[in-house]
């Protein structure tokens, strides 16, 4: 008799191991579209999830943070089961930020009120303080001098580099991006891309997807390559883009390098 290879749904324990996926499966409807996705993300670990439009790279995202409720599997942040039924979810999800395409930022409310609403409403953090945090991370994304300027006011690059802002308010563990630069203007993306290559050189552990090849080649520790729910290729950068195994892989890539 062979043994079966499901993983094992028990949380390492280890500070280091930031995000852990078991066997995690996702339907809408009759239609599955994760199909037992395993995974960690370990302490400052850039991870970059490629593949191509519908392969179920978004709703896993979803999924780790719980903004999809899987079918079946589990997931651990910080070791901690955001799966379980009696989880504090708000207080597991408040270690981790969320960089979606369309930037999500309140249209009426400052650039600057836009990174401390959180910290008072959520974190119950005084004002005063809350706006110094925000001012030190919008120096960090270049935006220190927009901070009384409302969303409309800024070009798409600027707003997004606003919601990394936002996010590292928060005082994060981990930050999910979801194809941060997949709606702006070219000329724009490279502003987005820099503060996210500083970001992940300053250890933020990070889970990126994104169709930017070269920026994944460069940055991330780790790439994996998703195709129909699954996981078809993982590995170093240099391995999956530049010498991918999987005839699945290659003919993704043919069609995005
Ligand atoms: P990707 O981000 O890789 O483009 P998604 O995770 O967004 O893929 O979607 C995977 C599949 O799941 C797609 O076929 C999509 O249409 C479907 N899907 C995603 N969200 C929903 C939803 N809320 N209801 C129904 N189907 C969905
Ligand atoms: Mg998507």
């Amino acid at each position: 008799m062979t043994e079966t290879t499901t993983p094992t749904a028990i949380p390492s324990g280890r500070r280091e191991d930031e995000i852990q996926v078991y066997d995690l499966h996702k339907s809408f409807g009759e239609r599955e579209v994760l199909t037992g996705i395993s995974l960690t993300v370990h302490q400052g670990e850039v991870v970059c999830v490629i593949g191509p439009s519908g392969s179920g790279k978004s709703t896993l995202l979803r999924c780790v943070n719980l903004l999809e409720i899987p079918t079946s599997g589990r997931v651990f942040i910080l070791n901690e089961e955001i799966t379980d039924p009696d989880a504090d979810v708000d207080a597991i999800r408040s270690q981790m930020g969320m960089v979606f395409q369309q930037f999500n930022l309140f249209p009426h409310l400052t650039v600057l009120q836009n990174c401390t609403i959180g910290q008072t409403v959520v974190k119950k953090i005084d004002k005063a303080t809350a706006e110094k945090i925000a001012l030190d991370y919008l120096g960090q994304v270049g935006l220190r001098d927009r901070a009384d300027a409302y969303p409309a006011q800024l070009s798409g690059g600027q707003q997004q580099r606003v919601a990394i802002a936002r996010a590292l308010s928060m005082d994060v563990q981990m930050v999910l991006f979801d194809e941060p630069t997949s709606a702006l203007d070219p000329e724009l993306v490279g502003d987005v891309l820099d503060v996210m290559r500083r970001l992940a050189e300053s250890g933020m552990t990070m889970m990126v997807v994104t169709h930017e090849m070269a920026f994944a080649r460069e940055v991330a520790d780790r790439v994996i390559f998703m195709d129909g729910g699954v996981i078809v290729e993982e590995g170093d950068p240099d391995q999956v883009i530049g010498n991918p195994q999987q005839e699945r892989t290659r003919t993704f890539l043919q069609r995005v390098l």
